[in-house]
């Protein structure tokens, strides 16, 4: 038998693209306005910076590994039971747990055709098969999804809105893609961009999680709360599944700074509710201006837009890109996400959000930057 000459990694780990993060350089002299990772213009609770300021005089001390009084002061925002929420480093961690327990080699993770990346990187690092399925009008379609579950399928990853297309789909739905699930295949619900939606027909599912045995859902610090820097999610769960996510994470996963700002974060309503009133505003104004520029633009519940470009020379998404760049206005490639000619735009503050529109309006015109 033939012995490989170097350490081979687990089947799987070499067909995955790593994640590339939006960008975050503007030319020399230019001010940057980055719109490329769905971060928030008001940036976070000055309360949540005030609690990480004071816990930086114990940093020698080992973090509370179970993250109590974080997952007490969720809990009581949103009545919830805290022995059944989970803390991670970010989202991302928690969907990466998930993956590790519950698909393996032979096993199938399903999300849908322009869903977000992490679910591919979960399912390809465990050994698993992704398997993907058809969206109708950049949209989630459930009986697509439902079509494509097989006896292997084992995670049904739902972004709900998604990331980057910016729909969501009502809760009915979600509700009606659960009940064709068998038993044995765990549905992720990740809310990430769950505080920005302002639909009666929309849920974050938490109804869903409290009556089934086989749902979850992700919340992150990162969006509305401003917290991306410190990598704080939770997930709240069947308590099965969240004994079995505590027997495999990290075991001080979450750090003591992060806690304490996270905290302070989910207590100021008055913060929150100051994010959501911008992106709302802003996000009727720009959709209304970015389609009156001539751009296609898919409508969104969340703090994102995703705009699509003319299919003509010199007028699509990269060249798009390479113009407001030079201006420093950086939004997000879409190639990895199967949607080459649209580019994603994060909303940003009045002043970024003006530079996008100008910068946009100069490159239709034919403008140089
Ligand atoms: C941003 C985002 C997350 C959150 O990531 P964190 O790891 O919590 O920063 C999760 N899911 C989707 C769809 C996202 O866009």
């Amino acid at each position: 038998m033939t012995v490989p000459a170097a350490p081979q990694p687990r089947p799987g780990i070499l067909s995955i693209d790593a994640y590339v993060p939006g960008k975050s350089k503007a030319p020399a002299g230019v001010k940057l306005h980055k719109l490329s990772s769905n971060e928030t213009p008001l940036g976070p609770s000055p309360r949540a910076i005030e609690a990480y300021i004071a816990a930086a005089t114990t940093l020698e001390l080992y973090p509370d590994g179970t993250a109590e009084k974080l997952r007490q002061a969720i809990a009581s925002r949103y009545g919830l039971d805290p022995a059944r929420i989970i803390c991670g480093a970010g989202s991302d961690e928690l969907l990466q747990l998930l993956a590790h327990a519950y698909l393996g080699p032979g096993d199938e993770g399903l999300y849908s055709e322009h869903g977000f990346l992490v679910y591919k990187i979960a399912t390809l690092s465990n050994g698993a098969t992704p398997v993907v399925a058809k969206e109708k009008s950049l949209m989630t379609d459930v009986d697509a999804m439902l079509a494509a579950v097989t006896p292997r399928t084992r995670i049904v990853f739902l972004a709900n809105p998604n990331n980057p297309t910016g729909t969501y789909i009502p809760f009915e739905e979600v509700k009606r893609l659960h009940a064709g699930l068998p038993s044995n295949v765990l549905l992720i619900l990740d809310a990430a961009y769950a505080e920005y939606v302002r639909r009666n027909d929309y849920s974050s599912g938490i109804e869903l999680v409290a009556t089934s045995n086989n749902v979850v859902m992700t919340r992150t610090f990162s969006k509305i709360h401003g917290l991306a820097n410190l990598r704080i999610g939770w997930l709240y769960g069947p308590a099965a599944i969240v004994d079995v996510l505590n027997r495999i994470r990290g075991p001080f996963n979450v750090n003591g700074p992060s806690i304490a700002a996270g905290i302070a974060a989910i207590e100021d309503r008055e913060h929150e509710d100051k994010s959501v009133l911008h992106n709302a505003h802003w996000l009727a104004k720009m959709t209304a201006a970015l389609k009156t520029l001539g751009l296609g633009v898919t409508p969104s519940v969340g703090n994102f837009v995703l705009l699509h470009f003319p299919d003509e020379a010199g007028k699509r998404a990269p060249d798009a890109d390479t113009f407001l760049t030079a201006r420093g206005v950086i939004l997000r490639r879409m190639e990895a996400y199967g949607l080459p000619n649209a580019l994603r735009l994060t909303i940003g503050s009045e002043e970024a959000n003006n530079a996008v529109l100008d910068g946009l309006q100069a490159f239709l015109a034919g403008k140089a930057p």
